[in-house]
């Protein structure tokens, strides 16, 4: 610590199965990681991977620690000390780490020259989601809440809904989120509520930054730039002006069409299920949604955009840098958000499974992302 203090923090990656290529995923910081937790993301991040079609497996790590309670130099000693600790068991053509719950590029670019270091070398490719100007690829920072809007989008014309009429809710304001909450207002749809871990914010009818009101245009939406400089100038989006602050709570059960959990996991639980009013969920956190809340959602008729096919634009962009790395030729920005568009034919492909099945999409990922696997692991171990 920067006292002088030895403090020994815990963490963990977890490696589930790599028979369609190297373990990828992130590596969050958070109080609450735990093994458990940890190895379920890993899990999901096979399915992820899979499900969309890159060839890669599933793996995730973390480490228990509040980051904000630190500083900068000490979240760069832990940073490195991760790689010290682990540093044999990842590598580009073994496990590639990324950006997750409050892990940044700045994050990945210590691992990164910490990994580099030990084998006297650069590496890039070790992790994904680093700074542009240390291997980094262009659009990658927001790739997961694009993939996230392009599915949205593919679910709005499947579900004929009017794109006009749809209020939007938004659960986290952070990696994915904030940037989910910019893409869907530039768009044009109405972002009516946002929150962080602090609380949220519901758009007030009479307010000034209303989007209505400034552009003279039909969006009735909070106005995200506004917000997001908010939320820069003061930690949270509490407080900003002309809205009304409410819980996250109050949030999820806001009687909004859509609803967009980006946080953490476990947001929608049998508690507060039967207070939920949106007609659509799309998960952009892992495992928003427990699966007895799940059942009851199914049951109800509300749509769920499942996490490992909603949030697989930041896996999917990860691998447009790996492969860039691998090559040290990088492209442009329009490139990578050109081709994150397999998410689409991703969707599709799930969409028509679960239409000739009559199952729902969460579990319509299950035969196509499993199925992949399972192919891969035959061919290889016949097994
Ligand atoms: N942490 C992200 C996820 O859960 C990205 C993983 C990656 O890019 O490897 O999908």
């Amino acid at each position: 610590m920067d006292s002088g203090e030895i403090k020994v923090f815990k963490g963990f990656r977890s490696q589930y199965n790599d028979a369609l290529g190297s373990f990828k995923g992130g590596i969050r910081f958070h109080p609450k990681v735990n093994l458990s937790e940890v190895k379920a993301l890993s899990a999901w991040m096979t399915w992820k991977c899979a499900v969309v079609g890159i060839p890669f497996g599933g793996g995730k790590g973390g480490i228990i620690v509040d980051s904000k309670k630190i500083s900068k130099e000490e979240l760069e000693r832990l940073s490195r000390g991760y790689i010290q600790a682990l540093g044999d068991f990842i590598g580009p053509q073994i496990d590639i780490p990324a950006p997750d719950v409050y892990t940044t590029s700045q994050i990945m670019d210590w691992m990164m020259d910490e990994y580099s270091k030990t084998k006297g070398y650069n590496v890039p490719g070790v992790v994904t989601g680093k700074s542009l100007e240390v291997g980094g690829t262009k659009g990658r920072k927001y790739s997961t809440s694009q993939g996230g809007v392009y599915v949205f989008e593919k679910a709005v014309e499947r579900l004929k809904m009017n794109p006009k009429k749809i209020n939007i809710a938004i659960q986290g304001f952070g990696n994915v989120g904030a940037f989910v909450a910019e893409i869907l207002f530039a768009l044009g749809y109405n972002v009516v509520a946002v929150s962080d871990s602090r609380g949220g914010i519901l758009l007030d009818e009479n307010s000034s930054n209303c989007r209505n009101k400034i552009k003279n245009t039909k969006q009735y939406s909070l106005n995200i730039m506004e917000v997001i400089k908010f939320k820069k100038d003061t930690g949270s989006v509490v407080d900003f002006p002309g809205t009304k602050n409410i819980t996250n709570e109050q949030l999820l059960a806001l009687d909004v069409e859509v609803l967009i959990p980006s946080a953490l996991e476990n947001a929608i639980t049998e508690k507060n299920v039967g207070k939920i009013k949106a007609k659509l969920i799309v998960e952009l956190a892992n495992g928003p949604v427990t699966p007895e809340a799940d059942k009851k959602l199914d049951k109800k008729g509300v749509v769920i955009v499942p996490d490992i096919l909603a949030n697989a634009g930041g896996a999917i962009v990860s691998y447009f840098e790996w492969v860039q790395n691998l090559q040290n030729y990088y492209w442009e920005e329009e490139e990578n958000v050109a081709k994150l568009k397999v998410i689409e034919r991703a969707f599709d492909e799930v969409w028509n499974k679960k239409e000739s099945l009559n199952i729902s999409i969460r579990l319509a990922t299950y035969p196509v992302a499993v199925e992949r696997v399972a192919k891969a692991e035959k061919l290889r171990r016949n097994i």
